[in-house]
C-alpha cells in the first residue's frame, strides 16, 4: 500500500465507520447521507452477491473474484480484507479525489481495512460503532432476516473478535439512537448543525 502523498489530500476529512454486522451501520450511513448528501460515501468493491434491492455500482460494485484479483494487484484499493467467505474493498482513486477537493469522506469497512487505514493514514478518524448490549446485537442481526442460521453463526463469531477490537479505535459510539450517532459523526467533521447551540 503506497503512503498518502502529502500535500494533495486533508486526511482528518477521512472518517471510518467500523463495527459488528447488524450493529446498524448501514441504517446510520443511510440516515446521514439523507440530509447529509454532501458526505461522500465509498462504494466498495465486493464479490458477494447483490441482497434483494441492492443496486451494482450504488451499494456495492459487484465484481468477480477475477476483477477483485485484478484490482488488487493493479493498488487499486486502499485497503481491501476477507469476510465472512467474501472479499471487500475499497477503491483507491474516488478517495483519494474526494479527500484533495476537501471533501468529507465516509468509509464504511469492517475491522481489518480499517487497521489497514490506520497504517496507511494515520489521520484518518477511527470510529468504533458498538451494540447496546450483545443479546441486542444478536436480535438485530437476526430480525434483518438476510443471512441464514449459518452464516449469522459466522458474522456473530466475527463479532465477537470485532468487539474485542474496541480499543484500537479513536472512539467509540454507543448505536442505541441512530440520529444520534449520526450527530455525533457530523461533529466530528465539523459539519454545520443546523439546531440553534
Ligand atoms: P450493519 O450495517 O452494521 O450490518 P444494519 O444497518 O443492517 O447493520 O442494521 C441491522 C438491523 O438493526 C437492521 O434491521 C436495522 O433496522 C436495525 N437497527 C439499526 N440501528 C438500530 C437502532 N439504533 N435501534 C434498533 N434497531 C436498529
Ligand atoms: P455486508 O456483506 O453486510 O454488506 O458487509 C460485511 C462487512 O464488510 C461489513 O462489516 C462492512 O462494513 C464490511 N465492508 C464493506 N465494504 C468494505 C470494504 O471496502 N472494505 C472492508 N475492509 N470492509 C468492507
Amino acid at each position: 500500500m503506497s503512503e498518502q502523498p502529502s500535500g494533495t489530500a486533508t486526511p482528518s476529512r477521512l472518517l471510518v465507520l467500523s463495527g459488528p454486522s447488524g450493529v446498524g451501520k448501514s441504517t446510520v450511513v443511510r440516515q446521514l447521507r439523507a440530509h447529509h448528501p454532501d458526505i461522500w460515501l465509498s462504494v466498495s468493491a465486493t464479490t458477494r452477491f447483490p441482497r434483494p434491492g441492492e443496486i451494482d455500482g450504488v451499494h456495492y460494485h459487484f465484481v468477480g473474484a477475477e476483477k477483485f484479483d485484478q484490482l488488487v494487484a493493479d493498488g487499486g484499493l486502499l485497503e481491501w480484507a476477507e469476510f465472512a467467505g467474501h472479499r471487500y474493498g475499497t477503491p483507491r482513486a474516488p478517495v483519494e479525489e474526494r479527500l484533495s477537493a476537501g471533501v468529507p469522506v465516509l468509509l464504511e469497512i469492517e475491522l481489518q481495512g480499517a487497521r489497514q487505514i490506520r497504517a496507511s493514514m494515520p489521520e484518518a478518524t477511527l470510529v468504533f460503532l458498538a451494540p447496546p448490549s450483545w443479546d441486542e446485537l444478536v436480535r438485530r442481526l437476526t430480525g434483518r432476516g438476510t443471512e441464514d442460521a449459518e452464516l449469522i453463526a459466522q458474522r456473530l463469531a466475527t463479532a465477537r473478535e470485532e468487539l474485542a477490537a474496541e480499543k484500537e479505535f479513536d472512539l467509540t459510539l454507543v448505536n442505541t439512537s441512530v440520529q444520534e450517532v449520526v450527530d455525533r459523526l457530523l461533529a466530528l467533521w465539523q459539519v454545520g448543525d443546523p439546531r440553534p447551540n
